[in-house]
């Protein structure tokens, strides 16, 4: 974002309290959401839950004299995936209180005057309503999950969430998104998920329920990505318990993609130069040097998702059918049940790897793999921000999803976006190698897959617009949100 030049627009009065659910994804988007209104002369205090902000991040914030208050000692056991649980994150809520009324006392200190808290940390609301200060809520996700979230207290009312196995089928209507089938709503809401059974309740009444008492939303995705959906989140009348029949417009700012600041860098200069560059380095890349541009298919599901061996196996005998070339990401943490009897990769894979195929068992930068221009495809989980990270790097998809919001992310990449290709799934979930096969040859070689590739292009060209120019939406949604703040307050 560049230094706004009209004084009338700066805002050294507002100062910012954000609060992300301690995981590194949800810091990463909130502490590049906090960057864009620096350069207003907002003054940001960034609640570090846990002291579990990676180096990286806590560096970043040093740079950018973000303030980080830690909150909180992080409990011996971190649970499943090292995701804190949200009761111990609740616990930290008296500490919020007490730091807000720290600066509210102090003689040298700007009062908070606002709370940007994380969509799943329903008690910001009960924070900013004991001080009287607004609360905006950061949604971490796409548009399409937020009016999913917003109406989930509605549906568990009418009783269509929880969701029971049989009516995973039946489709539910969602204001904002297309018919939806049930059992792609979060796992938090099928019955059949273990999740669910612990987390149901907490999920509705503690995440969603408060964030409609919240003052406004930003979005991690651009206007130009979900417009409708955009548009009609703006003019729906959501109710929520205490709002005794009025129905209050919120206002919704899509600010988004809060990805990694590299990949903004990258946008603007090829803006500014028209060109893109990597850097040479990890021997993956190397790999990728020697392959044509566009061949290969770049295979990873992210930081959480995990498989049976059995269904990395299949993928891999899938992936040597497809006759395309891979890179295919296998860390340790990505196999579920690493005893079964049978080796993780096909024998034939010894021989074919580094001809037609590289298997990299440790993190890759994905920012490196997918500016690649031998990269033509990305088989991915729907992660939000692979998803958002692909369309910045105009890469088209394979779209595989596994939980949290994936399911629906898939189908709005399949249906509404049309940048990805499905890859089906069979009985019991079970991807077979004849299906990864026929989805990898659809999108890498076959006429269908060329739509798809020139969605991709002009939704990156849509992008670079909305980030890059000093008029384009994402710098309109922060300046209208402080034009809000300034109104709200007089
Ligand atoms: N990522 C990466 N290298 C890897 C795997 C993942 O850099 O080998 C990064 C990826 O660029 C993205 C994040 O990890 O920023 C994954 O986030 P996403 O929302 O896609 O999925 P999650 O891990 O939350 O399921």
């Amino acid at each position: 974002v560049a230094a706004p030049v009209d004084v009338e627009k700066c805002s050294n009065d507002v100062h910012m309290l954000v609060v992300p659910y301690p995981a590194r994804g949800h810091n990463l988007v909130c502490i590049q959401l906090a960057r864009k209104f620096l350069p207003y002369g907002v003054r940001v205090t960034l609640a570090n839950i846990f002291d579990n902000l990676s180096p990286d991040l806590l560096h970043v914030c040093q740079t950018e004299n973000i303030t980080v208050a830690n909150l909180g000692v992080c409990p011996a056991d971190p649970g499943p995936g090292n995701l804190p649980f949200m009761g111990d994150v609740e616990s930290v809520q008296g500490e919020t209180e007490q730091l807000v009324a720290n600066f509210a006392s102090g003689t040298d200190s700007l009062p908070v005057t606002c709370i940007v808290g994380d969509i799943l940390l329903g008690w910001t609301q009960n924070v900013a309503d004991k001080f009287g200060i607004p609360r905006y809520v950061i949604c971490t996700s796409r548009a399409g999950f937020l009016a999913a979230f917003l109406h989930m207290p509605t549906l568990a009312g009418q009783g269509i969430v929880p969701v029971q196995p049989p009516e995973a089928s039946e489709l539910v209507d969602i204001p904002g998104l297309p018919p939806t089938r049930r059992g792609d709503l979060s796992p938090a809401v099928q019955a059949s998920s273990l999740f669910c059974k612990y987390f149901f309740a907490q999920y509705v009444h503690r995440c969603c329920q408060p964030a409609l008492e919240a003052a406004g939303y930003f979005i991690n995705s651009f206007y130009e990505l979900e417009p409708s959906c955009i548009d009609l989140l703006r003019s729906f009348p959501y109710e929520h318990e205490n709002s005794k029949g009025s129905s209050p417009v919120r206002s919704f700012f899509p600010v988004g993609p809060l990805v990694h600041d590299e990949y903004l860098q990258l946008l603007r200069l090829e803006v500014a130069e028209g060109s893109s560059f990597v850097e040479p380095g990890a021997p993956y890349l190397r790999w990728l040097d020697r392959q044509p541009t566009d061949s290969v298919l770049y295979v990873n599901f992210g930081s959480i998702v995990s498989l049976s061996k059995r269904q990395i196996h299949e993928l891999a005998l899938g992936l040597e059918a497809s006759k395309q070339r891979f890179l295919l990401v296998v860390r340790p943490s990505t196999v579920k049940d690493s005893d079964e009897d049978l080796p993780l990769l096909p024998e034939s894979f010894k021989a074919h790897t580094l001809e037609t195929g590289f298997v990299q068992s440790q993190w890759v930068n994905q920012l490196d793999v997918l500016s690649h221009p031998a990269v033509g495809g990305f088989l991915t989980h729907c992660g939000w921000n692979s998803t958002l990270e692909s369309i910045c790097r105009g890469v088209p998809l394979l779209a595989w999803p596994f939980q949290a919001d994936q399911m629906l992310n898939c189908r709005f990449l399949v249906d509404e976006a049309k940048t990805a290709v499905e890859v089906r799934k069979g009985e019991n979930g079970f991807v077979s190698r004849e299906e990864v096969a026929r989805a990898a040859r659809e999108l890498m070689a076959e006429p269908e897959g060329d739509a798809v590739k020139e969605n991709v292009r002009k939704l990156r060209e849509k992008v670079k617009k909305a980030v890059c120019e000093a008029d384009g939406s994402v710098q309109k949604s922060v300046e209208n949100f402080l034009a809000e703040l300034k109104t709200s307050r007089r």
